[in-house]
């Protein structure tokens, strides 16, 4: 006889944020541990998982809904943040109007969703593209208030192309999501 005694969590993870800031690369980075200029968001990961043996007993199972496509709207529909429990939100470390658009994303989500204890959908903020030059100081030592003022738990300064705190970023996420839990 087998007898099963590990558990099963099942996470939705919302990844959201403006087109072009590196949304699709970064799920691509975290789940199949690779980075492609040539590869395209719009022809999707609109669907990604991921599964972690978190601990002994537990399997954490990640899905990443990825909002492929429809960005210029700044926001979604309920119906798609449905049952959401964690979210990651992008913005591109060498364009500030990203990270304005990234406040309009977070408020977009915490008016249309929230977890069933009726608490804030845990979120974390990355600043994406710190590979870059062009990546902003003033920027960077504004995040902290920044994470404060929306809410966010905290936040990353992150490289797809060169697989930089991507890794952390995601424990992170999921580390609040079983707090949550
Ligand atoms: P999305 O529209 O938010 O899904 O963004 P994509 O993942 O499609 O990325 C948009 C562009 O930015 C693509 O050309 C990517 O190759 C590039 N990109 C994504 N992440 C990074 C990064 O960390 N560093 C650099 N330099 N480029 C990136």
């Amino acid at each position: 006889l087998h007898f099963e005694c590990s558990r099963v969590q099942l996470f939705k993870v919302l990844v959201i944020g403006d087109l072009g800031v590196g949304k699709s690369s970064i799920v691509m980075r975290y789940v199949n541990k690779c980075f492609d200029e040539r590869y395209k968001g719009t022809i999707g990961v609109d669907f990604a998982l991921k599964s972690i043996e978190w601990d002994a007993k537990t399997v954490v199972r990640l899905q990443f809904w990825d909002i492929a496509g429809q960005e210029r709207f700044k926001k979604m529909s309920r119906v798609y943040y449905k049952g959401t429990m964690g979210a990651i939100v992008v913005f591109d470390i060498t364009n500030s109007c990203t990270l304005e658009a990234a406040s309009e994303w977070k408020q977009d989500l915490d008016s249309k969703v929230c977890l069933d204890s009726g608490h804030l959908v845990p979120a974390v903020l990355l600043a994406n593209k710190c590979d870059l030059t062009g990546r902003d100081g003033d920027v960077v030592s504004s995040l902290d208030s920044f994470c404060k003022d929306n809410s966010f738990l905290g936040w990353f300064e992150t490289s797809a192309k060169d697989n930089i705190n991507i890794e952390e970023a995601g424990a992170f996420l999921v580390k609040q999501m079983m707090l949550c839990d």
